[in-house]
């Protein structure tokens, strides 16, 4: 079993992604996780992607379709796979569609995990201070909304169509959304 956790920046999609790893035993698919490790570790994709990253951009789909395509072919991890992050875009959703269908799986739910910007705004603040991630300043994060709105969002009346689709209210407490996404999965 496949799904989506779909959402703006601070939706709330990492700490559910976790909560689903336990219950499913799953893999994370968090690609700004995978995108801040390469910058940690200093690797030619980190160097690439740096400044894009700091600045509330989007890094290239090159880089991340690659990143997820290893993952989907990789043997250890191709079930279970809950994407966090991934896709931000029309063109991500399609890819993710034909790497899914070359390996012979599906997404089977998409959580859209619904919060407007002032929550949003209270959150990354409360994570700026626990995470220091230097997107989360007060700036930045409004230029990841923005993004969020332009490219992401329109990626619903792709999604929303689905009879897998679930609209959640995401400004719930993480327990009463864990529970929604708990009776809504058919396990
Ligand atoms: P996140 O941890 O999901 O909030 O992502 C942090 C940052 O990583 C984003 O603002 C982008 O710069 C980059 N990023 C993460 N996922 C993607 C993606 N699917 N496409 C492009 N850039 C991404």
């Amino acid at each position: 079993m496949n799904l989506i956790l779909f959402g703006p920046p601070g939706a709330g999609k990492g700490t559910q992604a976790k909560h689903l790893v336990k219950k499913l035993n799953g893999f994370q698919v968090s690609t700004g996780e995978m995108l801040r490790q390469e910058i940690q570790k200093d690797t030619e994709i980190g160097k690439k992607i740096i400044n894009d990253m700091n600045d509330g951009k989007f890094v290239n789909d090159e880089i991340v379709n690659q990143l997820i395509e290893n993952i989907i072919f990789d043997n250890q991890k191709k079930s279970n796979l809950i994407f966090d992050g991934y896709p931000r875009s029309l063109s991500q959703a399609k890819n993710l569609d034909i790497i899914l269908n070359k390996s012979n799986q599906k997404i089977d739910y998409i959580f859209f995990l619904n919060v407007n910007k002032e929550t949003i705004i209270k959150r990354i603040e409360k994570r700026k201070v626990l995470e220091k991630r230097l997107d989360d300043d007060s700036v930045t994060i409004l230029k990841r909304y923005d993004k969020y709105m332009d490219t992401t969002q329109p990626l619903l009346n792709f999604y929303s169509k689905n009879s897998n689709f679930y609209e959640i209210d995401g400004t719930l407490k993480i327990d009463e959304i864990t529970a929604k996404i708990d009776a809504f999965l058919k396990v």
